[in-house]
């Protein structure tokens, strides 16, 4: 049995404990897999408070033999529904007061669980398993550091190759291609390739502008690994003239994502590492062109607790990993958006993705005519 999955369930155990419940029913797909290591979908994890099955179907049960050796499982039949298999795990640990993961599951999925748990106390934990996926343990780290190397590989290969007649649609093609090559399982989410004005919608989705048609091109890409964990990156290049608008914009962006940056250590409230950023572009003329939050865990998810964003409740702790990724969207004109992922450490922060360059005279680039 994976000793890092039993030490996450053990740190589960003492949140059930302290709500008082007997257990949780874990229901959120991606949380099963951070607690047991299963890889696979449409299988739960019922955590008592000391012991735990996996409900499943029996196309996985090879994969869970291999995925999570010594773990309890309850392969249901194709006569049972889901929801009865996991009543019966429920029922036979003995279970009276049941934590159930209220923010994930569908009204539908409720309503049955509390039809063929009739009897059973059920109460909503909700978020609890996420916010212990917020700090990460040594193999998440590492995992993060290669999900960043990847993605900072990827990106030296497209900016090698970049031509102005390749689309937007190519570019993302060839990145993701690149880092699969290098490795990756798949891209942490569709790449935003914005050429121009394009750049000033933060989720643009790629289309067939070509990269010639304007001066600059904003790229938002990750990578995932095989276990997978995500990195999420943002830069900005200048593939024409280079104007002193954007010029202003870019250092405006980058002062302000360095100075949060530099505030992050833990105990730091994450609203008020948003602030700094955010008076910052403020101070510059150019507040209401940032609307969104400053940024976001990263891990299983590409978007996951804490929050760094001027209502985000949450503090910083060693071992979390945050993007931080201010922005400046100027409609018709275009946008500039920097962001790097940066691990939590004990005594400050470390950037992970430091070797990617975010200069503005690295952002200027040469395209192969
Ligand atoms: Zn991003
Ligand atoms: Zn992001």
């Amino acid at each position: 049995m994976s000793t890092r999955h039993a030490a996450r369930r053990a740190k589960l155990r003492q949140r059930i404990r302290e709500q008082k419940l007997d257990a949780l029913l874990v229901t959120n797909e991606t949380n099963v897999t951070y607690l047991s290591g299963f890889s696979g979908d449409s299988t739960w994890l019922l955590v008592t408070r000391d012991h735990e099955v996996l409900i499943s179907d029996s196309r996985y049960t090879t994969q869970l033999e291999e995925e999570c050796p010594g773990v309890e499982t309850n392969i249901r039949t194709n006569k049972v529904k889901h929801s009865d298999a996991a009543a019966a795990s429920v029922h036979k640990c003995g279970i009276k007061s049941l934590g159930i993961e209220g923010h994930s599951l569908t009204i539908e999925q409720g309503d049955q669980l509390r039809e063929c748990l009739a009897g059973v106390m059920l109460e909503c934990m909700n978020w609890a398993v996420e916010e212990l996926r917020a700090v990460k343990d040594a193999d998440e780290i590492a995992e993060t550091r290669v999900a960043v190397s990847l993605a900072a590989r990827g990106f030296d290969y497209l900016k090698a190759i970049l031509t102005p007649d390749m689309t937007e649609l190519q570019l993302s093609h060839e990145l993701e291609h690149a880092m699969r090559r290098f490795g990756a399982s798949g891209v942490s989410f569709p790449p935003i390739i914005a050429v121009g004005d394009r750049g000033a919608l933060p989720h643009y989705r790629p289309g067939d502008r070509m990269i010639g048609e304007a001066a600059t091109l904003l790229v938002d890409w990750g990578a995932q690994t095989r276990s997978g964990y995500k990195s999420d990156l943002t830069r900005t290049l200048v593939t024409g003239k280079l104007t002193r608008k954007f010029e202003k914009i870019y250092i405006t962006v980058l002062e302000a994502q360095e100075a949060a940056i530099a505030a992050i250590q833990p105990g730091a409230r994450c609203a008020d590492v948003d602030a700094i950023a955010r008076e910052h572009i403020r101070k510059a003329g150019y507040g209401k062109y940032f609307g969104h939050g400053l940024g976001h865990g990263i891990g299983l998810n590409i978007h996951e607790l804490p929050r760094l964003s001027p209502i985000s409740p949450q503090c910083l702790e060693p071992g979390m990993v945050v993007t931080v990724e201010p922005g400046i969207y100027v409609p018709g004109w275009g946008g500039v958006r920097i962001e790097d992922d940066v691990l939590v450490t004990r005594d400050g922060f470390e950037v992970l993705s430091a070797t990617v360059p975010k200069s503005l005279a690295a952002s200027v680039i040469r395209t192969n005519r």
